[in-house]
C-alpha cells in the first residue's frame, strides 16, 4: 500500500515510512494512493469474530506489504489483551435504533487508547526491524498525554517525554500521566501553560542538532496510523447490527476529526454508511462548515468537552483533499488560502460531497449537562460530556427509520466528575483496575518554562535509557 501527501509534494511512502513520519514533508498529511475495499462475503465473514481479529483483517490492507498478517494479528491480540472489558469495545441499547459503542476500556479510559495500544507496538516493531530508536516527545492539556504514555510505556525502542502544565490539569489526568511506572517514560512539568508546553514542543523540533541526536518523533492525531487503527470499531459494530445487509449511522463527538474520519474511510471500504453525524460543543467549527460552508476560524473557549475544545480540526485536510477530488493543487491552494485568511468555503459541488454524509451537531455546557441528566433518568445510563454531546447528535439526527444509529462513548464519565456531579449530583467511581489510582505514587520533574532547561531533562532521559 502506497501513501501520498494530499499536498502532493512529499515522497509516497509505504505504511512503516508513513508510520514514523506522521506528518508528510509538505505540510500535508498521507492518505492511502487508492483506499482498499472488502466485498460483503469478507465482512460477513468477519462476523462474530473477537475484536483483535477483526482489527487485524480490517487493518491488514493499510499495512500491505510491510507487515505479515500473523505479525499483525500478534500485535492486534498484545495491544487489546489489556483492555478491561472481554468485547473490548461494548455496545448498549439505548434506544430503539439507537446504541452506544464504548470506546473507553483501555488503560487510560478514553477513545484515544483504541488507537495508540497498537501504534506503540507498530513502532516497536518496525523500530527493531531497522535498529532504530526513537525520543516521543510531546504536549498535553489531559487526555492525549496519558495514552501516549500508556502506549509507549515499557516498549524497548521508544523514549517518551510529556510536558503538562504545572498545576493545570486535572489530578485524574495528572495521575494518569505521573503514576505509570517505566524507565522509558519521563513527565515533565513546566511552570506554564499548555501553550507555552507546545512551544517548548515546537522548539525543540526545531532545534536541527537536538532533533537529530534525540531522534525526535511525535504521536499525534494526524499519523495515518491511528486512522487506520480506528476503523475496525465501525466495522465491528456495523457487523454486530446486520451489515452487511443492513445501513447503519454512527454519531461522533468529534474535536481533530481523526474519529469520525475513521468511520467515513470504514464506508469508503464498502461498509454501508448511511450518516454520520458530527457533534461539537461550543467550539463548533466543524458544525458551521457542514451547516453553511463557512469554516471561520474562532477563538477556543473552555467547555465541559475538553477534548472536543479545538480551534481547528487537524484531520479536517483529509476530508478536504477528497471533496476536492483528490487534487493536491487545489487541496494546497485552500489550506495555504485558510492559514492566511482564517476562513475557508469550498466549491458548492465540494461542500454538497461532504453534506451527502456528514451532518453537523452541536450543543452547548448547560444543553450538555441536560443531556447527561435526561438520558440517566431514561435510561440510567451514565455517560461523559462527551459521550453525551454524540448521543444527543445522534437522536438528533436519525438516518432513516430502521437505520441503527450508533453514538460513539469517548470517555468514561469517571474522567470528568465535576461534570458529572454538576450534572447528577454524584462522582462517579473509577473502574476496580484503577480505584487506587489516587495512592499510587507520582514520578515527574518540574521545570521552568524554558528551552535549555526542558531539553536537559530530555537528554537525562534519553541517556538513562541508553545504558
Ligand atoms: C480525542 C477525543 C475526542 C475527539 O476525537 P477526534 O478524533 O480528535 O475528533 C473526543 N472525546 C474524547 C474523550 C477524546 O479524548
Amino acid at each position: 500500500m502506497n501513501y501520498v501527501s494530499t499536498r502532493g509534494q512529499a515522497p509516497v511512502l509505504g505504511f512503516s515510512g508513513v508510520l514514523l513520519a506522521g506528518l508528510a514533508d509538505d505540510g500535508g498529511l498521507y492518505v492511502p494512493e487508492a483506499f482498499p475495499t472488502f466485498s460483503a462475503a469478507e465482512f460477513r465473514a468477519m462476523r462474530g469474530l473477537p475484536y483483535a481479529e477483526v482489527a487485524a483483517r480490517v487493518i491488514q490492507p493499510f499495512t500491505g506489504a510491510d507487515l505479515p498478517f500473523e505479525t499483525l494479528r500478534a500485535l492486534c491480540q498484545d495491544a487489546y489483551a489489556g483492555f478491561g472489558h472481554p468485547a473490548v469495545a461494548p455496545m448498549v441499547q439505548l434506544g430503539t435504533d439507537l446504541w452506544t459503542m464504548e470506546l473507553f476500556h483501555g488503560p487510560t479510559l478514553a477513545f484515544k487508547d483504541m488507537a495508540m495500544q497498537l501504534l506503540g507496538r507498530l513502532f516497536d516493531h518496525f523500530l527493531s526491524q531497522r535498529d532504530e530508536r526513537v525520543t516521543i516527545v510531546g504536549a498535553t492539556s489531559g487526555d492525549t498525554g496519558s495514552a501516549a504514555i500508556e502506549a509507549c510505556a515499557n516498549r524497548a525502542r521508544v523514549d517518551i517525554v510529556i510536558l503538562h502544565p504545572h498545576g493545570r490539569t486535572s489530578e485524574v489526568q495528572r495521575r494518569q500521566m505521573t503514576t505509570v511506572c517505566a524507565r522509558n517514560v519521563a513527565n515533565i512539568a513546566v511552570e506554564g501553560t499548555f501553550d507555552d508546553c507546545q512551544d517548548l514542543v515546537k522548539a525543540m523540533f526545531a532545534d536541527a542538532p537536538f532533533r537529530r541526536d534525540m531522534r525526535l518523533s511525535a504521536v499525534n492525531s494526524i499519523n495515518w496510523a491511528r486512522v487506520a487503527a480506528q476503523v475496525p470499531y465501525y466495522v465491528y459494530a456495523a457487523l454486530a447490527l446486520g451489515a452487511p445487509e443492513r445501513e447503519v449511522a454512527f454519531a461522533v463527538p468529534t474535536g481533530n476529526f481523526g474519529n469520525v474520519l475513521a468511520a467515513w474511510v470504514a464506508g469508503r471500504m464498502g461498509l454501508p454508511v448511511a450518516k454520520l453525524v458530527v457533534g461539537s460543543n461550543r467550539n463548533d467549527i466543524l458544525s458551521r462548515f457542514l451547516d453553511a460552508n463557512d469554516m471561520t476560524i474562532q477563538g477556543v473557549e473552555p467547555s465541559l468537552s475538553p477534548s472536543m475544545d479545538i480551534q481547528v480540526s487537524s484531520n479536517f485536510e483529509r476530508l478536504l483533499f477528497e471533496i476536492l477530488d483528490r487534487d493536491p493543487a487545489a487541496t494546497a491552494a485552500t489550506m495555504a488560502g485558510f492559514r492566511a485568511t482564517g476562513r475557508m468555503a469550498v466549491p458548492d459541488a465540494a461542500w454538497r460531497r461532504a453534506r451527502q454524509v456528514f451532518t453537523g451537531f452541536r450543543l452547548d455546557d448547560a444543553a450538555t449537562l441536560a443531556a447527561i441528566r435526561d438520558l440517566q433518568a431514561a435510561t440510567g445510563y451514565l455517560a461523559d460530556p462527551h459521550s453525551a454531546i454524540g448521543i444527543a447528535a445522534g437522536r438528533a439526527h436519525p438516518a432513516a427509520a430502521g437505520v441503527p444509529m450508533v453514538a460513539m462513548a469517548t470517555a468514561h464519565p469517571a474522567k470528568f466528575p465535576d461534570a458529572m456531579e454538576k450534572a447528577t449530583g454524584a462522582r462517579p467511581p473509577l473502574p476496580l483496575r484503577l480505584a487506587d489510582l489516587y495512592e499510587r505514587s507520582e514520578t515527574y520533574t518540574r521545570a521552568p518554562n524554558d528551552l535549555a532547561a526542558v531539553e536537559a531533562e530530555v537528554r537525562a532521559t534519553v541517556l538513562r535509557n541508553a545504558a
